[in-house]
């Protein structure tokens, strides 16, 4: 059984059997997804063999919900599974997140959303399309947003175009840092219809199979951190998507957008995951616990103490708030609940890298070869932060201007 101090949510939180089975299932995939997790950084290569085993193990269609055959996990239950994931592999837990999502989303959380009967019906008719993908040909999707823009940011219409065509759509334009580039078989992008002026109202979502023609993968990938997440760019240019690619109807992720902001917490689980990481191998690195490494004889210097202590404060702190980030999420939050969520992201991903810096700092310099996880788990955190739509800075952006004024309000 998992120490609780390095669980996701300590001893004591509430699950349900169905939350504990899953949480049990990831915590077994585990130790295998570490071991492998070097080689990945080192190559800078996408973890297959861990998707093999999240296969096998149906943990694809974690988010899919039961009525379509899979695990019916709603957002509570794929974060403490993502922020488990994570803290194994984080290149494996982000892009699992970018999966995960695809049906998150269009499943539970759109269940959520206002739609007229003859959206509900389109939308049940394409969702049974990807979900089948993802549960019986086990089928990987990703979420290439990014445009290098202000778009991700949710600041302006996407630039990547949908032009409504027979049958369909023709989609244009480009990606940056499209995790799972290559590895995927579906790429759930965002566009915007092809009109005379572009809106973010009419953001689609559609996903563009891999081997779709005028499809492609470019530019290389060499990162400081998350690098097993392969994010290259992708070109459309005049990829033909049937009308069953849409992944939500037509204006609804807009509103999901607005609506269900919890949505844009789902990076932040996997960086939990690696300051648990990075706490855990501290204490066990100062206790000679840590294989392959000389017994240190350190853990009686009050100085290591205090920053063994000073670690934990921080993770407490970010575990007890991402802990009640997940009881607030719901369609429609009030106002103290959106704040709190961009106070939670902000707080995840600053603290996940600050507690790898004390964890490096602590243990010293042996603990900084390559041949020891940490030094790639202080490199994996530093992306959080930067992470669209909800970077570190734009979450402080958000809480300032949404205190301050309330929507539609101006200065005179
Ligand atoms: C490992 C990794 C994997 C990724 N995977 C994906 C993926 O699968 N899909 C995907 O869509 N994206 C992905 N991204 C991209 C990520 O979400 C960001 O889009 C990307 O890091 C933005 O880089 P940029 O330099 O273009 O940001 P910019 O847009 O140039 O922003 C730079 C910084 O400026 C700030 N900023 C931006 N806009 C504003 C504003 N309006 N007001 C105030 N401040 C602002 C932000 O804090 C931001 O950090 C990934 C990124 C990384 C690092």
């Amino acid at each position: 059984m998992t120490d609780p101090r390095y669980s996701v949510c300590g001893s004591g939180y509430r699950l349900d059997a169905r939350q504990q089975e899953l949480l049990e299932l990831a915590e077994s995939l585990g130790p295998r997804f570490a071991e492998r997790a070097g080689r990945y950084d080192r190559e800078a290569s996408f973890p297959y063999e861990n998707y093999a085993e999240l296969r096998d193990a149906g943990l694809l269609g974690l988010c899919v919900p039961e009525k379509f055959g899979g695990r019916g996990a709603d957002f509570r239950t794929y974060s403490l599974v993502s922020a488990t994931l994570g803290k194994f592999c984080g290149a494996t837990a982000l892009t699992f997140n970018m999966h995960a999502c695809s049906t998150l989303w269009p499943g539970t959380l759109a269940d959520d959303l206002d739609m007229t009967p003859a959206q509900r019906a389109e939308h049940d008719e394409h969702r049974i399309v990807h979900f089948s993908r993802v549960v019986r040909e086990g089928a990987i999707y990703a979420q290439p947003f990014s445009e290098g823009s202000a778009a991700a940011a949710g600041k302006a219409p996407f630039g990547t175009t949908a032009t409504r065509v027979d049958g369909g759509w023709r989609i244009n334009g480009k990606k940056i840092f499209a995790s799972l580039s290559g590895a995927a078989h579906y790429y759930g992008v965002l566009c915007t219809e092809a009109k005379p002026e572009l809106s973010m109202r009419d953001t689609l979502y559609v996903a563009v199979p891999g081997a779709a023609a005028g499809l492609s993968v470019a530019g290389d990938w060499d990162p400081l951190g998350m690098r097993g997440t392969v994010s290259r760019t992708l070109l459309f240019r005049d990829v033909f998507v049937p009308d069953e690619a849409q992944m939500m109807p037509r204006g609804v992720y807009f509103q999901a957008a607005s609506r269900w902001p919890h949505m844009f917490t789902t990076l932040s689980p996997t960086y939990l995951g690696i300051a648990i990481a990075a706490y855990e191998f501290t204490v066990r690195y100062l206790r000679g616990e840590v294989a392959g490494t000389p017994p240190v004889k350190r853990r009686m210097y009050p100085t290591k103490q205090i920053a063994v202590a000073e670690m934990w404060v921080k993770l407490e702190q970010t575990r007890a708030l991402f802990l009640r980030m997940l009881d607030d999420a719901r369609v429609d939050p009030p106002k103290d609940a959106r704040l709190r969520a961009y106070a939670s992201q902000y707080t995840i991903m600053e603290n996940s890298n600050d507690i790898c810096r004390l964890a490096i700092r602590t243990c010293g310099g042996q603990s900084m070869l390559k041949s020891l996880p940490l030094e790639r788990l202080y490199r994996d955190s530093r992306c959080g932060a930067l992470m669209l739509p909800w970077t570190a800075e734009l979450c402080l952006d958000r809480i300032g201007r949404e205190a301050l004024y309330e929507p539609g309000e101006q200065d005179d």
